[in-house]
């Protein structure tokens, strides 16, 4: 693992689906052990409920897999690589954000 002094992106970025700042998020430990770990220290997630890939993430799962989940868009510190993290509910992952105090 690389030390997060060296990651790409250490400042929040902003979500290119609704211009909102991204929020550090620490990795969900259901994605470690299963052979795809994040393998990063944090990751950056909109957590904007208003987001359109967010908003249009429940009528794709539904549509397409018959769930009542979404995704929200992420984006990896260490490359910069972007994707989408499942969620299950408008509060899932909120637990995982870290607040950082300066702004
Ligand atoms: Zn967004």
């Amino acid at each position: 693992m690389l030390s997060s002094k060296s990651y790409k992106i250490t400042t929040a970025p902003t979500c290119p689906h609704c211009g909102v700042k991204m929020k550090k998020m620490e990795p969900p430990a259901f994605t470690i052990g299963d052979g795809l770990g994040w393998g990063v220290r944090y990751m950056w997630v909109c957590f904007n409920d208003e987001c359109s890939f967010f908003v249009d993430g429940w009528e794709h799962m539904r549509v397409n897999y018959g769930k009542t989940a979404s995704y929200r868009y992420m984006c990896l510190p260490d490359n910069g690589e972007s994707g989408a993290i499942c969620v299950l509910s408008y509060d899932g992952l909120k637990g995982q954000i870290i607040e950082e105090d300066s702004e």
